[in-house]
């Protein structure tokens, strides 16, 4: 089977640190990933295990984890386990929410496996739609459950999400795929706001389209997008990762300008404020609403 890097953007290897400068890096702990057998998942196996992390691999097809297994331990010396587990069958979910909760050495969880869809509603199976509520919102929801109590008792973790750029933009591509990743990021900001003061750390990662096997899934092969909006997955998640360093909690790898981002943010948080009131609002022309009765 080619591999996905050969298939997609620059080798994996290119530029990357060589086995004798990694052995060196101390330990991080270990990063459990999911989706890791391609795409962007796999990516995120190759830099964090160059961090000095050990790895814990989880995605259904056993053969790439395996592959991809041989060769980090290879490159870098680190330790890499691998689960094959499909995340929307329950038995399968709850061994890897086990492992969450039960293994103190885990610092770091990457919630990424997930599907897309590139269809409209009126074209869409409904049962395929709620296979990927299942997996990109039932199963990152469960597995931060089983993680984030670990890292507040251990005082310290960190949890990133990855999302999409549709998350803020749920015109493009299916709704339900927009929906789904708009969870993965108001959760994930509701987290970083719940945890942020117990040292775990939060990140959503907003991608825009991203060279991988997801549009193949999804129905629409990549190259049919224009190849100026399609990031290489390797820029992505290196993006990602700066983004971590740099404290975001958002980041989206292809905005120019990250202050467009704190405006919008800021704006719907001045919004927040006025979003709950007693007395509905003068445009909805309700004469004499309830609270002012109740209280004249
Ligand atoms: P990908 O190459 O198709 O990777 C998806 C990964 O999820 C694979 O490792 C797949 O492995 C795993 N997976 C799928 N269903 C699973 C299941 N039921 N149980 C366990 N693992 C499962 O696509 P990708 O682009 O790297 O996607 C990674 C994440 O990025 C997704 O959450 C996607 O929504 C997000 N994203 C992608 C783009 C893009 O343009 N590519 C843009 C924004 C966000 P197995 O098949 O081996 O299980």
């Amino acid at each position: 089977m080619a591999s996905l890097d050969s298939q997609y953007g620059r080798p994996m290897v290119a530029g990357g640190l060589g086995r004798q400068d990694v052995s060196t890096i101390e330990t991080k702990g270990t990063a459990l990933i999911t989706g890791a057998s391609s795409g962007i998942g796999a990516i995120y196996a190759d830099r964090l295990a160059k961090r000095g992390y050990d790895l814990i691999l989880v995605a259904r097809n056993k053969n790439r984890l395996a592959a991809l297994a041989r060769r980090l331990e290879n490159d870098t010396s680190r330790s890499v386990e691998t689960i094959s587990a499909d995340l929307n069958n329950k038995t399968d979910l709850a061994r890897i929410e086990t492992t969450l909760r039960t293994n103190p050495g885990i610092t770091l969880l990457v919630n990424n496996a997930g599907v897309g869809a590139t269809t409209p509603l009126l074209d869409s199976d409904v049962e395929k739609m709620d296979e990927m509520i299942r997996l990109n919102v039932g199963a990152l929801t469960r597995l931060t459950y089983a993680a984030a109590p670990g890292f507040v008792a251990r005082g310290g973790g960190t949890i990133v999400n990855i999302a999409s750029s549709v998350a803020i933009s749920p015109e493009t591509l299916n709704g339900v795929y927009g929906g789904s990743k708009a969870f993965v990021l108001a959760l994930s900001l509701s987290l970083n706001h719940e945890l942020a003061g117990k040292g775990v750390r939060v990140q959503a990662v907003l991608p825009g389209a991203t060279a991988t096997e997801f549009w193949d899934i999804a129905g629409l092969p990549v190259r049919n997008l224009p190849t100026e909006i399609v990031m290489a997955a390797e820029d992505t998640v290196d993006a990602a990762l700066a983004g971590l360093d740099q404290g975001e909690t958002v980041t989206i790898p292809s905005l120019p300008d990250k202050a467009e981002w704190d405006r919008f943010d800021a704006a719907r948080r001045t919004m927040s404020a006025k979003l709950s009131s007693a007395v509905p609002a003068r445009r909805y022309n309700i004469e004499n609403p309830q609270f002012s009765r109740s209280v004249t």
